[in-house]
C-alpha cells in the first residue's frame, strides 16, 4: 500500500518553520509498512491543494494532509477536500459539542469562525481532538482514504496516535518491527564487509548499517502480521549477527548508548573509574555522567590541559614531556596510571591528543590522539589518528574512549557481556 504526504501552509514554503509534521509522519508510516513515494508542500491556496490532492488521490492509496483546519479564512484543507472528493460539509454534533465544552472548559465564548471547525464532510470518519478544537478526519473514496490532520504538532502527534495509527494498522494488516545490533571499536567499512553477504541476500528481515562516531549501526528489520512474528523473524538475524561480531557488540537494546554500557559493565564488576582529559577537555567526563546511577562507578575527574598540570595533579614526569612532548603514548600512560592513584580508582582512562585547527606538524599532525586506559595497573595506550575539525576530533576522541574503555575491562575479566545482560 502507497502513502502520500500533503503539507499545508505558505510558512512551510517560505521555510518560516521546519516541517516536523512530515518526518514525524513519514516515520510512522514506514513503521506500518507503508511506502510513501512523494510528499508535497503546498501554500494556503484552494486552487493549488486542489490540484495536488486530486494528483495525489490518483496514485496513492492513502492521502494524509497535515494543516489548514483551523477556524480562519486561510484555513481551506477541509473546504478543499470535501469538493474534490464530491462531499458536502455539513454540521456534526460531536465536534460542535466538543467546541462548545473545550470554550466552556477555558471560561471564554467561542467566536463565530470556530464553528467553522464542527463543519465535517459528509460520511467521513471525525477524529476527535483533545488538545485542540480543530477534530480530523478520514474520508474514504473508491480512489483513496483522505486523512485530514491538523497543523500544530502537539495536536497532530496525539491524534495520529489515538486515531489514524489504530485505522492505518488495520489496513495495511501488518506491522514493521527492527531491533538495531549496536558495534563499537570497528569502521564502518569493516563492518559492512562482515555483513555484506547478508545485505546481498536480504528479503525479510532486512538489515542496513549506520555508521556514528566511533559507533556503527546495524538495523534488522522484519515485516510480519504482529510484533510476535516480526521478532521471530529478527532473532535468528540478530543472533547471525553476534556470531559474526562477538564482543564488538556493545548492545542490542535501542535506549542503551556505549556509555551506559561502559557505566553497566564498571557497575556490574564493582569497578571505580577515572578521567584524566586534555584535548576532550571534560567531553568525556560529561558523557559517562550524563548516565543515570554512574555515581556507583564515576569517582573524580582531571582536566590537565598545560603540562603543568600534567604534572601537578597526575604526576606526569618532567623528563617525560620534554622528551617525547605532551601528545605521546608515554605520557599517555603516565596520565592514566597518575590518575588511577591519585582517585584511588580500579580503572582509568586518559586522552591527549591535538584537535587543531593549530599546533599540527609533519610529525604530528591534526587528528593525532593517545589513549590509555589502566585496568588495576595494567595498561593498554592506543593511536588513533581522527580528521575532521577541532569538534569533530574532540568527539571521536571520547567515542574512542570509551571502546577501550570497554575492551580492556572485557580483556581484563575475559568475558563476555553486552551491555546489560541480555
Ligand atoms: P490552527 O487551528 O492552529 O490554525 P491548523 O490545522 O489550521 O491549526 P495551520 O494553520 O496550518 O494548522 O498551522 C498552525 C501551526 O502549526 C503553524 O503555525 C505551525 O506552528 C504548525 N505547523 C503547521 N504545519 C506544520 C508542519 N508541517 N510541521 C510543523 N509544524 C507545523
Ligand atoms: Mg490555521
Amino acid at each position: 500500500m502507497t502513502v502520500e504526504l500533503i503539507c499545508v501552509g505558505t510558512e512551510l514554503l517560505l521555510g518560516n518553520i521546519v516541517n516536523t509534521n512530515a518526518a514525524y509522519l513519514a516515520e510512522k508510516c514506514a513503521g506500518l509498512g507503508l511506502s510513501c513515494y512523494f510528499q508535497t508542500v503546498v501554500g494556503d491556496n484552494a486552487e493549488r491543494l486542489s490540484l495536488v490532492l486530486r494528483t495525489a488521490m490518483e496514485r496513492s492509496d492513502i492521502v494524509i494532509l497535515s494543516g489548514g483546519l483551523g477556524p480562519t479564512e486561510d484555513d481551506l484543507t477541509k473546504e478543499v477536500a470535501a469538493q474534490v472528493c464530491g462531499r458536502e460539509l455539513i454540521m456534526d454534533e460531536a465536534s460542535r459539542r466538543a467546541i462548545a465544552e473545550f470554550f466552556e472548559k477555558r471560561g471564554t465564548v467561542p467566536t463565530e469562525n470556530n464553528w467553522k471547525q464542527a463543519m465535517m464532510p459528509a460520511e467521513a470518519i471525525v477524529l476527535e481532538n483533545h488538545n485542540g478544537t480543530a477534530p480530523g478526519a478520514i474520508i474514504e473514496t473508491e480512489e483513496a482514504k483522505v486523512v485530514l490532520l491538523p497543523g500544530p504538532p502537539n495536536e497532530l502527534f496525539p491524534l495520529f496516535e489515538e486515531s489514524v495509527e489504530p485505522y492505518l494498522r488495520k489496513l495495511t494488516h501488518q506491522m514493521i518491527c527492527s531491533q538495531t545490533v549496536k558495534v563499537c571499536g570497528l569502521g564502518e567499512s569493516k563492518v559492512e564487509t562482515l555483513v555484506k553477504d547478508l545485505i546481498d541476500g536480504q528479503t525479510n528481515p532486512t538489515i542496513a548499517t549506520y555508521a556514528k562516531t566511533g559507533e556503527v549501526h546495524i538495523r534488522v528489520t522484519a515485516a510480519a502480521e504482529d510484533r510476535k512474528a516480526a521478532n521471530k523473524l529478527i532473532k535468528p538475524m540478530v543472533k547471525e549477527l553476534k556470531a559474526r561480531f562477538g564482543n564488538s557488540i556493545y548492545t542490542t537494546e535501542d535506549d542503551t548508548t556505549l556509555e551506559k554500557a561502559v557505566a553497566d559493565l564498571l557497575i556490574a564488576n564493582d569497578l571505580s573509574l577515572t578521567c584524566a582529559e586534555s584535548c576532550t577537555g571534560g567531553l568525556l567526563s560529561g558523557r559517562i555522567i550524563n548516565v543515570p546511577g554512574v555515581s556507583e562507578a564515576y569517582k573524580a575527574g582531571y582536566i590537565t590541559y598545560s603540562n603543568k598540570a600534567k604534572r601537578r595533579l597526575l604526576g606526569v614526569k618532567k623528563t617525560t614531556l620534554q622528551k617525547h612532548g605532551a601528545v605521546s603514548e608515554q605520557v599517555a600512560e603516565e596520565m592514566a596510571k597518575g590518575a588511577a592513584l591519585f582517585a584511588k580508582a580500579d580503572v582509568s582512562v586518559a586522552v591527549t591528543g591535538i584537535a587543531g585547527p593549530d599546533g599540527g606538524t609533519e610529525e604530528k599532525p591534526v587528528g593525532l590522539v593517545y589513549i590509555a586506559c589502566c585496568v588495576k595497573g595494567k595498561v593498554t595506550v592506543k593511536r588513533y589518528q581522527f580528521s575532521g575539525n577541532r569538534g569533530k576530533v574532540r568527539e571521536s576522541a571520547v567515542s574512542a574512549a570509551l571502546s577501550l574503555l570497554r575492551s580492556c575491562i572485557l580483556e581484563y575479566f575475559s568475558k563476555v557481556t553486552f551491555g546489560k545482560k541480555d
